[in-house]
This record gives structure tokens, sequence and C-alpha cells, in this order.
């Protein structure tokens, strides 16, 4: 039998000169012993690894802001996994735009009210520019989420938020989603790709973070599901 969903991959491709939240090098792939460093017949070529946790795409766990908050090993899979919808305001994005209320109202308007225990995925377009890393990053200036839009979300009791760009709040504006998110014990996914292969609603979504002790933040390969017709 054929497996039930089509998968999206919705996760960035790390390498080592990707975006980072400070503008430096956050990820670090580089060689450690090559084939021809290998006496005898069996050759290896072992790479190692540097970065930090909260690299491309990623999800933050109530720990990132608050020491009692639960940590990314604690979380079950089970609640990894869950409804989604995407909320697609690419079209009148700009970089100093945020997701409002209205926004919201405006979905909630075609689609029906949104569930709770699902993902909200916030389309902004913002990812186009992940290959300038430069523009990306814009000195923390990119389309986040208002904290009134946030309030809104949270009422709707759902699980996750997500966006496409490095972050639901510049440091501009504090960072207030986080506080209300992270403090709320729901999880943030940031760096968030191809949100145009995913349907606004009718999905469902996987976070599958590296399985990290304490950790407050971990890489993620995030799957969309599309059930099969
Ligand atoms: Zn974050």
């Amino acid at each position: 039998m054929n497996f039930p969903y089509k998968l999206i991959d919705l996760t960035h491709t790390l390498d080592n000169s990707i975006p980072t939240w400070n503008g430096g090098c956050g990820f670090n792939h580089e060689l450690h012993i090559d084939y021809a460093d290998c006496e005898g017949e069996d050759k290896f070529r072992v790479m190692k690894m540097k970065m930090h946790a909260g690299i491309g795409t990623h999800m933050d766990a109530p720990r990132h802001c608050f020491p009692s908050g639960r940590c990314i090993h604690e979380f079950d899979l089970n609640e990894l996994c869950m409804p989604c919808v995407v909320i697609d305001i690419a079209s009148k994005c700009h970089e100093h735009y945020s997701l409002t209320p209205e926004d919201i109202a405006e979905f909630e308007s075609k689609h029906g009210t949104i569930n709770k225990n699902s993902c909200v995925m916030i389309k902004t377009g913002w990812s186009k520019f992940w290959d300038t890393p430069k523009k990306y990053h814009n000195n923390h200036v990119f389309p986040y989420i208002s904290s009134e839009a946030a309030k809104l979300l949270l009422e709707r009791d759902i699980s996750a938020l997500g966006i496409d760009t490095l972050s639901p709040d510049r440091p501009k504006n504090g960072f207030k989603v986080h506080q209300l998110f992270l403090g709320a014990g729901k999880i943030l996914i940031e760096n968030v790709t191809n949100l145009d292969n995913m349907p606004l609603i009718n999905s469902f979504i996987m976070v599958l973070p590296i399985k990290i002790k304490d950790g407050t933040e971990a890489p993620v390969r995030l799957l969309g599901l599309i059930k099969n017709k």
C-alpha cells in the first residue's frame, strides 16, 4: 500500500553560508577524516558539525525563554504532529509588515475558525531571500507577527506557530510573541520554507527536532502532509 499522504519538505537545506540570527556563521560542517586518510581497505569520509542549536528551520521550546518551561526532549512526537493551516499574507507583505488580527479574521471568514491544537503557519514570502543571507537578515527588518495577532491565535488555543522568516519577533518590537507563545507552553517554528506547496487548509504537519536533552531550541526536519485523493 502506498503511503496515504504526499510529503512536502518545509525545511531549508543547511550549509555554511545560510542566514543566521546574528549574521555570523551559525553552521559549520567540515571534513574531519577523508577517504585518503584511512589505512586499510575500508575508506570513510567523516564530517563534523558545529552549530548554534537555533539554526536553519528550527523549533523553539518553552525552555528557550522560561527556566521552568519544557525542553526539546520532553515533547512526545504525537504532540508534534498536528493539523496545519497556512495564513498567506505574502501578497501584501513588505519588510515592515506584521500579521494583524484582521488578517486572521479574513482567513477565518473564508476557511472557518482555526481549530484548537493546530499549527498555524504564516506565509510572508520572505523565504525567497534565503539564498541572499544579507537580504534575508536585513538588519533584523523582516515581516513579523503583532502581539495582538499572537494573542488571538492563543485564544484559539493552537499548539504551534511557524513563520518563513528568522523569527515571529523583531528586536525593535521586543520578543512579545516568544513571551506569549513559549509562556503558554506552545512551540515556535522559524525559517520555514516551501509554504507555496502547502494548501491553506486540510493538511498536517510533523515537527521532527533532533532529540537533544535539555535542549531549548533544535533544528527540525519539518514535514507537511497532504492526504492523497
Ligand atoms: Zn525563536
